[in-house]
């Protein structure tokens, strides 16, 4: 089983636990090493990601508790930095570049709150149209590496978050198709790493991971690399289905 986790969020932003709390869920799981990636302040959605003002206090405590844990558990400070958040300004040990919206006409819409929110500012931004919706998502996904200087692809496909329980577009159309892949052929050309992200399943929105295994299979075959993380919002979601997946990461 892969021994460690990098995406994990703590009360830092919006994770349900202290660090200590889910470091020592990480040591009961047996992790060699163990990143947090709190999500970087969202000024236009404020409870989206960790208060304003507030990244100096959480690199600083996380980096207490790297020296802390020393010998226990290789401890990782890492920032999950939304597209649209303003440039951190910390040193961390790792990026995860995310894209949580869509921007349009001066509105952010975000694409993993609710359904109702998502459908109907797809409505408002998009008249209705959500292949449209999609190639506003991908387009900026492509863009996710040079915007936000990450070294991890965060849940390339979070949009199809809804989408099992919705249907609120066809992910076998063909404008979908295209520009996922156009978002993936530019990533592809970048020194990142795309995660496998477990958090859907957790939380039963996706009987799958972010991104389908069509789309793991595309990145492999293109020589790009994935790693599992969990996303986890709450301890018991740390590492969640690792083992069960681990052969994804071969596929
Ligand atoms: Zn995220
Ligand atoms: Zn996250």
């Amino acid at each position: 089983m892969q021994l460690f986790d990098l995406h994990t969020h703590t009360t830092y932003s919006d994770g349900r636990n202290t660090p200590e709390e889910m470091i020592h869920e990480a040591l009961e799981r047996g992790l060699m090493c163990f990143g947090i990636s709190d999500h970087s302040p969202t000024p236009f959605d404020p409870p989206g990601g960790m208060p304003e003002g507030t990244e100096k206090l959480y690199a600083e405590a996380i980096r207490k508790l790297k020296a802390r844990f020393d010998g226990k558990i290789r401890l990782l400070l890492g920032l999950e930095q939304d597209f649209w958040s303003p440039a951190y300004e910390e040193t961390y040990d790792y990026i995860i570049g995310s894209v949580h919206y869509l921007y349009k006409n001066g509105s952010y819409l975000a694409v993993d709150d609710t359904p109702e929110i998502f459908e109907e500012g797809v409505d408002r931004l998009f008249g209705g149209d959500f292949l449209t919706a999609c190639e506003c998502f991908y387009d900026q996904e492509a863009a996710v590496a040079e915007k936000t200087g990450c070294g991890i692809i965060g849940h390339f496909d979070l949009i199809t978050k809804f989408n099992e329980k919705h249907h609120f577009f066809d992910t076998e159309a063909s404008r979908y198709k295209a520009a996922r892949k156009k978002a993936l052929d530019r990533l592809l050309e970048k020194p990142v790493i795309f995660e496998i992200n477990t958090g859907g399943l957790f939380r039963g929105w996706k009987t799958g991971t972010y991104p389908d295994d069509e789309t793991i299979r595309y990145i492999r075959e293109n020589g790009g690399r994935v790693i599992l993380s969990s996303d986890a919002h709450r301890k018991e979601a740390i590492a969640w289905q690792f083992e069960e997946l681990s052969g994804k990461l071969k596929m």
